[in-house]
């Protein structure tokens, strides 16, 4: 499918050509855990990576396939691999970047579940993560060590409205000769496209907006073919020979798709941390829908956010759509189409007056979720940033009076009808 194409239209047809076997004109679901080879010289190839095609699911998958080329092309990447969340795409996209010394520094405003993989979990590994603050430039460059890999930040960050002046990051990030890795689910390509910003990677959990329905768990890295992984030798497991593929030199043999073999044939091979094809079905059908979908989620935040901050029982909406937000204007600047559907208000009368109101909610779901067709409202504090001391909490904007919205695609009205009766009792 050809790049010209429109966003709307390489969301419907980009990766999904009518199935060459059968005729099938939506993407089949090929639930099959291997595929026969032509002859022993064929099987051989392809283990080789002489020729590219099918060996075995825990690698590649046909509809698994269709998604990857999906989400490539609406992210302008050269190559994308999919899999099972959007934490092991994390881990996925740091695997080749890392080894035990290294370090990745990342943004202080990311989804809590990112702080506790990259503050506890990824230090059994041997790797650890430096957190600053990525508005300021000094401050991150200045955390930038011999040891750093890489550089991780969210496009629209979960749960503040806060959004990344990515083209100011990516300038560090370039000029240390590191790759900017950016997670964009909350902002997903129809919002933001932070390869065409300068990053390096793109990571989604495909479990939110891209599939927008609550159905599926499921990740994607992207990458952009645009780095130079020989430039220095930080980067042996692309550009130096990969032990773990027979001595293989990715970089030199794969050129700009080296990153997405090696995710491949030694990411996917050895951690198995690979998307199931009726879920990337799923994802499929939930993409066909991306920019609809999206427009509507931005409008109706909109409106809902306009709601409350003229509420006399709110005490303060961080939303980086609304005029008042100190992220309003890079939000315009960058983020033209809107500044996504996830934002945070705080309440007046703290943490009691917060978990209440979550409580008295009726059509929004009291989930730990987002990106959802529907709306959904959790606590940060009490859950998804439980495990964060208060201090980081407060980093990441989930203080103990703060609620956290995803507004959906319903009627604003009777969203704001349902915050209205909600609010009156929990300030009652
Ligand atoms: C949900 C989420 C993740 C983790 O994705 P899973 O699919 O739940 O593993 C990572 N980053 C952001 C911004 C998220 O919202």
């Amino acid at each position: 499918m050809s790049d010209q194409r429109a966003f709307d239209t390489q969301a419907i047809h980009a990766g999904a050509a009518a199935d060459p076997a059968t005729g099938a004109r939506q993407v089949p679901i090929y639930q099959t855990t291997a595929y026969a080879f032509r002859d022993a010289d064929h099987a051989a190839r392809l283990f080789n990576l002489q020729e590219v095609g099918y060996i075995y699911s825990r690698l590649t998958n046909p509809t698994v396939s269709a998604l990857q080329s999906r989400v490539a092309a609406l992210e302008g990447g050269a190559g994308a691999v999919c899999c099972s969340s959007g934490h092991a795409a994390q881990i996925l996209a740091l695997f080749p970047l890392m080894a035990p010394g290294r370090n990745v520094v990342a943004s202080t405003r990311l989804y809590g579940g990112t702080v506790t993989q990259f503050s506890h979990t990824i230090r059994r590994f041997g790797w650890s993560a430096k957190f600053v603050d990525f508005d300021d430039p000094e401050a991150l460059r200045a955390a930038i060590d011999d040891d750093t890999r890489a550089i991780f930040c969210e496009s629209i960050s979960n749960p503040g409205g806060h959004v990344t002046d990515i083209p100011a990051v990516a300038a560090v990030a370039d000029a240390a000769g590191l790759p900017l890795i950016v997670d964009n689910t909350l902002a997903t390509p129809y919002l933001c496209r932070p390869i065409e910003m300068g990053a390096t990677l793109v990571v989604h959990s495909l479990t939110k907006y891209m599939t927008g329905n609550g159905t599926v768990t499921g990740g994607v890295v992207v990458d952009s073919g645009t780095f130079d992984w020989s430039a220095s030798d930080k980067f042996p497991s692309l550009s130096a020979p990969e032990p773990a593929y027979h001595g293989m030199v990715f970089h030199q043999t794969f050129g700009n798709m080296a990153f997405t073999f090696h995710g491949i044939a030694v990411g996917l091979r050895d951690l198995g941390m690979t998307m199931n094809p009726q879920g990337a079905h799923y994802t499929l059908m939930g993409i066909e829908t991306l920019g609809l979908r999206m427009q509507r989620h931005v409008e109706n935040a909109t409106r809902v956010a306009a709601w409350l901050e003229q509420d006399p029982r709110v005490e303060k909406v961080t939303y980086a759509g609304l005029d008042s937000s100190p992220w309003n204007a890079t939000a315009k600047r960058l983020y033209p189409k809107g500044a996504g559907a996830l934002f945070t208000f705080a309440i007046k009368g703290g943490y009691q007056a917060a978990v209440k109101l979550v409580d008295a909610l009726k059509l929004f779901s009291h989930v730990a979720n987002l990106g959802d067709a529907r709306s959904l409202v959790i606590h940060s504090a009490s859950t998804t940033h439980r495990q964060l001391t208060e201090d980081q909490q407060r980093a990441a904007g989930a203080g103990p009076e703060v609620v956290r919205l995803s507004v959906g695609i319903e009627d604003a009205a009777d969203l704001i009808a349902d915050l209205d009766q909600a609010l009156a009792q929990a300030t009652a």
